[in-house]
């Protein structure tokens, strides 16, 4: 069948959709090395390490014990209990159960939360360098991204005044990311309370949201401290809806298990959009979740601090080759590098590093910058040792 055929069968909103480079870039690299090609990977956004052993034991015992069946679509009560005593302890303010939903990963939490709030023509500030599904979700949501540039000159901080003056009476939701997803940069806890006062002065109803992806909130290097806009301002809580999960902090990325929470009319309607589309998340995933919610938290610590040494192994790497810059992140296990020095915009660079050198990354066009490339050091210390030798030599080759 031609294209043009294809694409008249195509729904109009899918038009400017395309997949998720992040995880075809992983899937190329995965492939080279199958191959026999000795690729090293820098494109995985997801931790390296197994689940942690009591995490695969709950799994197994909830097969054991036949809990294979349909749980509530909002999760099981025993994880929406857990989730929102976890948040509770973090965050100084009580949460209802039904002020919780489990979601299919936190992707899914996003996408149930933009349906819900945007209708079409709405507007959704995105802050970049932003990841790479933000823009597509909105779009999906038949909203308009608004992105609010953040710099590294300042430490990829957002602007509170820029922020102000991106907000329309259009304006549904805008979507913070900290740490960040590609940056690594850490919100300041002064800078979330300049936003929250740019929130509250340019709407004082709940017409205007928040969207709190924390998804790395336990992947944090000390000394940098992560906070949720509701922590430094707790009258956002009308209007923020938090998104977080256990894919990255407990290394469970396959289990596809994120989480909502927010005011509860928002999150019901979120409930009520998936019980139509994937109904509950798999009920064995749940259960491993709660034991990774509930049980010992030392191998999450452990897993940070094993990302703090690999992320000082390849920015200080990295920023020992001349033509590269590397921001320093201060969470995620993303080190985000500035290829100006290289005169070719990043995908260029990107593609020529994969055929010349068999260094697999990420180009920064997806993130909305062609002067940077995202490297993940979600990967071992020996990978990233023998990347930095590698791009040298590439460096000096004629
Ligand atoms: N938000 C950010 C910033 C991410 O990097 C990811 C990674 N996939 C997600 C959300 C989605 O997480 P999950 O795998 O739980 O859907
Ligand atoms: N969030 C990860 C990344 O940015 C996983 C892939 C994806 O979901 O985009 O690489």
């Amino acid at each position: 069948m031609s294209a043009a055929m294809t694409s008249i069968a195509l729904a109009d909103r899918l038009r400017h959709i395309e997949g998720s480079p992040t995880l075809a870039l992983a899937a190329t690299a995965k492939a080279l090395a199958k191959a026999g090609k000795p690729v090293l990977d820098f494109t995985a956004g997801e931790p390296d390490f197994p689940t942690p052993p009591a995490i695969k034991a709950a799994a197994i015992k909830a097969i054991e014990h036949n809990c294979t069946k349909y749980t509530p679509v909002a999760g099981i009560l025993e994880l929406r209990k857990a989730i929102a005593n976890t948040l509770a302890r973090r965050l100084g303010r009580p949460y209802a159960d039904a002020e919780v939903m489990v979601t299919c990963g936190a992707k899914q939490a996003l996408y149930n939360a933009l349906q819900v709030l945007c209708n079409p023509g709405d507007e959704v500030v995105v802050l970049t360098p932003h990841w790479v599904s933000y823009e597509p979700l909105v779009l999906l949501a038949a909203a308009k991204p608004v992105f609010v540039e953040t710099t590294e000159a300042d430490g990829f901080q957002p602007d509170p005044a820029a922020v102000k003056r991106a907000i329309t009476s259009k304006t549904k939701a805008i979507i913070l990311n900290s740490p960040s997803n590609p940056t690594g940069a850490v919100i300041e806890e002064s800078r979330l309370k300049e936003l929250a006062a740019v929130l509250k002065g340019a709407r004082s109803d709940e017409s205007l949201f928040m969207i709190s992806d924390e998804i790395y909130d336990q992947i944090v290097f000390p000394p940098a401290r992560s906070y949720s806009i509701v922590q430094v301002d707790p009258t956002l809580i009308d209007r923020t809806i938090l998104v977080n999960g256990v894919s990255k902090s407990y290394s469970m990325t396959g289990w596809r298990i994120g989480y909502a929470a927010g005011p509860q009319h928002v999150i019901d309607a979120m409930i009520n959009l998936q019980s139509h589309s994937t109904s509950n998340p798999t009920s064995i995933s749940q259960y491993a979740a709660l034991e990774a919610i509930t049980g010992d938290q030392r191998e999450v610590q452990r897993m940070a601090e094993e990302f703090q040494r690999r992320r000082d192994a390849l920015v200080g790497g990295l920023n020992g080759i001349p033509g590269l810059s590397c921001f320093n992140p201060q969470g995620a296990f993303y080190a985000w590098c500035n290829i100006s020095g290289l005169k070719q915009p990043a995908d260029t660079i990107a593609s020529r590093w994969l055929e010349e050198a068999f260094i697999a990354t990420v180009p920064g066009e997806g993130f909305g910058s062609r002067k940077h490339v995202r490297f993940s050091f979600a990967t071992s210390r020996e990978t990233i040792q023998e990347g930095v030798t590698r791009l040298t030599q590439w460096l000096h080759k004629p």
